[in-house]
């Protein structure tokens, strides 16, 4: 075994869109870091991924202040204002960027240009990437932890260590299990299908999100389309049924799309191509231990009803940041429990209103129907509760990081 010579003060374990968020963040601080990946593609994703991702306004603020919205804003489709409603209900809940004081409520930006946009400016900013490589144990001392990453699996492992270790390898974190700790999982048994469609009248900037009593329906502005009718579409069906709809034509798919949608966009003429993801919530059962912390989808993996997964982890690692500009050991025993008081309420609040939304609405009780209506009307009537839905969509909602609130610096 190589053991090469540092410690690091911060090892992040996994480059997805949330451990290449931190590096970059931390890139601007004086502290030594490496950036652990598994994946080779990771900085160039040949794998094709029809996704995007909601951005609301905290995330964009977040963007902003690590350097990154600048090479985004581009591909980002503004969401003007969403309309909510139920299959076999009349009315809905809407919210417009206008009642939130506010140029959009969020922005669909594709999954590719906001992974290439943070990678780009990782190696800009000189990170230490090791890359492929993959967390094979960890032990932790007192004062570092020691990684054994492999490269290869024909090579013999090599070590580095550090004061702190991230974990920010997702849901199926390897720090997690080596550290034996314990997750929650609770399986949807739904799966979201991910493509795009073309819709007969222009968007105008609206977000729909359609309940049905299988799932909920997304379909949302896409970036890049020239004339304004390009949507992204997120489908949750029932994994019980994902081979039957995956077994149907585009043209199939279409009507099938377009008889639970409804006819607010006129005819679905086009379809992209189909890629379908699993659904489950991951929470890990403790977001410290001595000189780890977790962040992203390794501290808490969602249903994407919400569109709160990214969101959530971009104020993980902003506070995260925030904390290490103060602290000398960046390992601290208070440090991680200043991260865990300041990330516990906002992300219980998220998990918690997301979870709720995917049992709600995914339930065909009859008594239940009349309830979700009577929160939907709610939502339309009541302004508190529609200003409180809405400041926790924005990700403005509880104890915001400085970079999250407008004005913040990294
Ligand atoms: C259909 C769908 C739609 C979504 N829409 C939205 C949305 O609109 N808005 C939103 O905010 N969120 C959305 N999300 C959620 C969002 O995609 C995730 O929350 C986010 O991508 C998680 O990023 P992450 O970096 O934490 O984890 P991951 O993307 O899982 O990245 C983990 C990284 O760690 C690496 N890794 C794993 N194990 C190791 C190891 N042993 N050693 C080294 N590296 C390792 C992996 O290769 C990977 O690169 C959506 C999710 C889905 C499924």
């Amino acid at each position: 075994m190589t053991v090469l010579a540092e410690p690091f003060d911060v090892a992040i374990v996994g480059g997805g869109l949330v451990g290449c968020s931190l590096a970059v963040a931390l890139s601007r601080q004086q502290r030594r870091i490496v950036l652990i990946e598994a994946v080779p593609s990771r900085d160039a994703p040949a794998v094709w991924d029809e996704r995007c991702i909601a951005l609301n306004a905290a995330s964009r603020r977040i963007l902003e202040a690590i350097g990154v919205w600048d090479a985004l804003e581009d591909s980002a489709e503004p969401i003007l204002s969403t309309h909510i409603s139920e299959r076999g209900r009349f009315g809905a809940a809407r919210f417009t960027a206008e009642q939130a004081g506010l140029p959009a409520l969020g922005y669909n930006t594709p999954l590719r240009a906001i992974n290439g946009g943070l990678w780009q400016r990782a190696h800009a900013a000189g990170v230490d990437v090791r890359c492929p490589a993959r967390l094979a144990g960890m032990d932790t001392l007192a004062d570092r932890v020691v990684l054994r990453l492999q490269s290869n699996p024909d090579e013999a492992p090599t070590s580095l260590t550090a004061r702190l270790v991230v974990a920010a390898d997702g849901a199926r974190s390897a720090v997690r299990d080596a550290l034996g700790l314990a997750a929650e999982t609770r399986d949807y048994e739904q799966s979201a299908i991910v493509t795009a469609i073309r819709p007969k009248y222009a968007h105008a900037g609206v977000a729909y999100e359609r309940f049905l009593p299988t799932g909920p329906l997304a379909v949302l502005p896409k970036p890049r389309d020239a004339d304004g009718h390009a949507c992204s579409l997120v489908w949750t069906v029932p994994t019980a049924q994902l081979a039957e709809f995956e077994g149907l034509d585009d043209e199939a798919f279409l009507a099938r799309a377009m008889d639970q949608f409804g006819e607010r966009l006129g005819r679905f003429t086009a379809v992209g191509r189909r890629q379908s993801y699993p659904l489950s919530r991951v929470m890990s059962g403790q977001l410290s231990a001595p000189r780890t912390l977790f962040v992203g989808n390794a501290a808490q993996s969602l249903h994407p009803v919400a569109a709160q997964g990214f969101n959530l982890g971009l104020r993980d690692i902003a506070t995260l940041a925030e904390l290490l500009q103060t602290q000398a050991d960046p390992g601290a025993p208070s440090l991680l429990a200043e991260y865990v008081t300041r990330r516990e309420r906002d992300r219980e609040r998220v998990a918690d209103f997301t979870d709720r939304l995917v049992r709600l609405f995914s339930n065909t009780v009859p008594g239940l129907r009349g309830l979700r209506h009577l929160g939907l009307l709610f939502l339309e009537l009541d302004t508190p509760a529609r200003d409180a839905v809405l400041r926790q969509n924005l990700g403005l909602g509880g104890p915001v990081p400085a970079m999250a609130r407008a004005g913040g610096r990294a």
